[in-house]
């Protein structure tokens, strides 16, 4: 089969289109400029044909995804604004919403032959800050973003919200005349090596940049806790949520577990000693998480195996030595 990845040359996105075509599919990519489409045809050069980028300049504009979506068997959409700081809301919320919007009307005007749209949502669209800690489930919205929405601070996550909500909206309102269903992935936060097109470590995406900053360079440190996942057990989901009929209708939570920044500091100055120790005397045992999601439905219908943050961490560690920034 064929599937169409937005944004394929984002983070997730390279990761998912590297994990179909070791799977076999092939793939069509959507970049927003002939040099980002160049260096995802170098970096996959492996799969020859079964790789194609498509240039989707402006992903809100009328009839922008019409072509793209012809003759593929199922889509994946994660490409959306991530800038997980103070935004013009326009800039976030506009394009997540409008996008997934008009890639859903052409799926349903023109994809003829694809039988599943995978949204790439957010534990962003999913939990709310509150003062006491909360486990989360498949249930749970952030209508607290909703409310805050004038707060330029909470763009990002009123941007997955709206398009999440717009998805399951164009769902319900063409149900008659859809030969595809919807499945959302919803992921916190997401580390791994990167194989996307970073020269240094100001290129890095949103959630890597924070990473760097924080394990390998010692600052940004905050106390918060969050959850998190690898960027390749990431990319395995979605290729199972393609085929699997489990997921079909779903919005399924992906992540391995709770963490403080303290936690990959600590894994990554095991791996390398020069790396920032931070503070030593830390009890992990002594954490109190303040959100934590229920994640039965994606171990019931995905199965997958997870890797530790231990794992990651060295990955990842590795990635940073081998590209000289270590
Ligand atoms: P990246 O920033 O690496 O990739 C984002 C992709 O979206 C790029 O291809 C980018 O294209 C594209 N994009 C951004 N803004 C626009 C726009 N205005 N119009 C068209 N395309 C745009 O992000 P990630 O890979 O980290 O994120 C991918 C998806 O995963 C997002 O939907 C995000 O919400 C979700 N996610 C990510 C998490 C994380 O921690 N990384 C956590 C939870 C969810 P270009 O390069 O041209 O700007």
């Amino acid at each position: 089969g064929k599937v169409l990845v937005t944004g394929a040359n984002g983070f997730v996105a390279a990761w998912v289109a590297r994990k179909l075509l070791e799977q076999g599919y092939s793939v069509r990519g959507t970049v927003r400029s002939i040099n980002k489409g160049k260096y995802l045809q170098n970096l996959l050069s492996s799969y020859g044909d079964r790789f194609e980028t498509v240039i989707v300049e402006n992903i809100t504009k009328e009839g922008a995804f019409d072509e793209a979506v012809k003759g593929v068997d199922a889509i994946v959409h994660p490409a959306s604004p991530v800038h997980l700081n103070i935004n013009e809301p326009d800039d976030v919320i506009v394009p997540a919403v409008q996008g997934t919007k008009r890639l859903l009307e052409a799926a349903l005007a023109h994809g003829n032959a694809v039988k599943r749209v995978v949204y790439t949502s957010s534990c962003a669209a999913v939990l709310e800050f509150l003062d006491t800690p909360r486990t989360f489930s498949e249930t749970d919205w952030n209508e607290k973003s909703l409310r805050e929405m004038e707060d330029p601070l909470q763009s990002y996550c009123v941007s997955k919200v709206l398009a999440e909500r717009a998805a399951w909206d164009f769902v319900e309102q063409n149900k008659n005349n859809l030969s595809w269903d919807l499945v959302a992935l919803n992921p916190p936060y997401v580390f791994g090596p990167p194989i996307q097109d970073v020269r240094s470590p100001e290129d890095l995406n949103s959630s890597m940049a924070h990473w760097f900053e924080s394990v390998v360079k010692g600052s940004l440190v905050e106390a918060e806790g969050k959850c998190w996942i690898d960027v390749r057990d990431l990319a395995e989901a979605h290729v199972l949520a393609i085929t699997s009929q489990e997921a079909s209708g779903e919005r399924i939570i992906v992540s391995k577990g709770a963490w403080i920044w303290q936690d990959f500091i600590t894994a990554a100055h095991k791996v390398d000693a020069q790396l920032p120790a931070g503070d030593e005397s830390y009890d992990p045992t002594s954490v109190t998480h303040m959100i934590q999601f229920d994640t039965s439905k994606a171990t019931r219908i995905f199965g997958l195996k997870l890797r530790t943050l231990e794992e990651s961490t060295r990955d990842m560690i590795e990635d940073f030595k081998a590209r000289g920034w270590i």
